[in-house]
């Protein structure tokens, strides 16, 4: 079971003591491990060993967690499957013969398999949550700048974050208390405001948030969710799955029925936050993955009298179609004379999506829906059709186009697969989040 789910499977031990000893964490392939190849499930880093590791590895360590083994990955992150992995693709152990959602299918297969408790997965727009939510488990998308991105290797840079995942919202929270907080090799981090929320609307939202302050994120998984206000974004049902959208509306149903509200909201932005995610992920990665050419990073292209022939081979060699594939539209996107037209209009319909959250969170504690509008495809099913699989991100990539934390949590299943719950919140609001979200696991 175990070789689909690690690209390598090789222990790094903690240290002895720590809020995580004893506990086992699978790491995802894109994030870096002194000593342990770090491949982003790639041709291009088959053989590639980092010199040093990431910030979040450093704090798993010293928090005494032990890793247990890099886990698959689409290539790159660029991918709802798992299946663009040069290592061939992970079976989904919650739904065995379908997929386990990506990019970080791996690290979730690895929790829902219990080959280890714990995992690290990056987001850059949904990999986190959509494996969660396909695999049967938790996944947190923190906020953009809690937590450090110092050796994760970038793909959309200011969308991405680095986040946990657990079989429980407390085992996954707990995790975050140990991988959040400023670094001074980031500099887009910071500490989360004191008074997390920023909203004082009444007396129970100012004791919250007094309360919050100084909570860790694991204290904050009560279940109490008496009084919260969730808005439910319309646009986020079109279009989703039937069955999907009945087991949304009965854990909507569950959070009433322990004292939650819920109201309709509005965000009609989002009718255009794929395209702008899928142009502004494209753009930014074409620049970051410019370093793999063979001789600043990646295997080589062979050197026989001309560079430009030797970096194309290296390229041509070491990436996958649906590398291949965003690295040109980026590159065509960023042209000149094209700037504007593509990714000018796409930063702007960026801003539009932030302020859309702002209204809508105005008006709610937490917003609602469901993490992917279908169930888990069939292994293969989707490999032919690019188009429609970006399409399968409506839910998940609006949250990173406007900075803020979600959580995927288990909602159910439809025809025995799994289906999960996204729950939003304002910046810095991850507590609230795992407050609510853990009514239900
Ligand atoms: N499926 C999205 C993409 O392919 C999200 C991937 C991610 O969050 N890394 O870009």
């Amino acid at each position: 079971m175990s070789e689909d789910i690690f690209i390598t499977e090789e222990r790094i031990e903690g240290a002895d003591d720590g809020p995580l000893a004893g506990r086992t964490v699978a790491v995802k392939d894109n994030i870096s491990t002194e000593g342990v190849r770090t491949t982003c499930g790639s041709r291009m880093l088959e053989d590639y060993v980092p010199p040093y590791d990431a910030t979040v590895v450093s704090r798993l360590k010293e928090a005494g967690a032990t890793i247990v083994g890099k886990a698959n990955m689409d290539e790159f992150g660029m991918g709802t499957t798992t299946e663009t992995s040069y290592f061939g693709a992970t079976d989904n152990p919650a739904a065995p013969g379908h997929v386990p959602g990506g990019s970080s299918g791996g690290s979730a297969a690895a929790v829902a398999a219990g080959e280890a408790d714990l995992a690290l997965g990056s987001d850059t727009g949904g990999s986190v949550r959509c494996p969660a939510a396909f695999c049967g488990v938790v996944g947190i998308k923190p906020t953009y700048g809690l937590v450090s991105r110092y050796g994760l290797v970038a793909y959309g840079n200011s969308l991405e974050q680095i986040g946990p995942f657990g079989e429980t919202v407390e085992d996954a929270a707990e995790l975050l208390d140990v991988i959040a907080g400023s670094d001074e090799r980031d500099a887009t981090t910071r500490e989360a405001p004191r008074a997390s929320d920023g909203r004082t609307s009444d007396a129970r939202e100012t004791r919250e948030a007094l309360l919050e302050a100084d909570e860790t994120y694991a204290d904050a998984a009560t279940g109490d969710v008496d009084g919260l206000s969730i808005g439910i974004p319309t646009e986020l049902l079109e279009g989703a799955d039937e069955g999907v959208v009945e087991t949304f509306w009965d854990a909507i149903a569950d959070l009433e029925d322990r004292g939650a509200e819920y109201h309709e909201v509005s965000l009609p932005s989002v009718e255009h936050a794929v395209e702008a995610y899928y142009v502004i992920a494209m753009s930014e990665a074409s620049s970051n993955l410019a370093r793999f050419d063979g001789v600043r990073y990646g295997q080589s292209g062979g050197y026989d009298g001309n560079w430009n022939e030797t970096f194309a081979k290296a390229r041509e060699e070491g990436f996958g179609d649906e590398v291949k594939r965003r690295i040109l539209l980026g590159t065509y996107a960023l042209s000149a004379g094209y700037h504007d037209k593509y990714y000018k209009k796409a930063q702007d319909a960026r801003a539009w999506v932030k302020q859309d959250f702002d209204d809508a969170l105005a008006e709610a504690d937490v917003l609602a829906s469901p993490t992917m509008p279908v169930p888990p495809f069939e292994l293969g099913e989707s490999l032919e059709d690019p188009l429609q699989l970006y399409l399968a991100d409506a839910n998940t990539v609006p949250v990173n186009l406007a900075d803020l934390p979600a959580i995927s949590v288990p909602a159910g299943e439809t025809d025995g697969l799994p289906v999960g719950l996204q729950l939003i919140g304002p910046a810095f609001g991850e507590r609230r989040l795992i407050r609510a979200a853990s009514a239900l696991a």
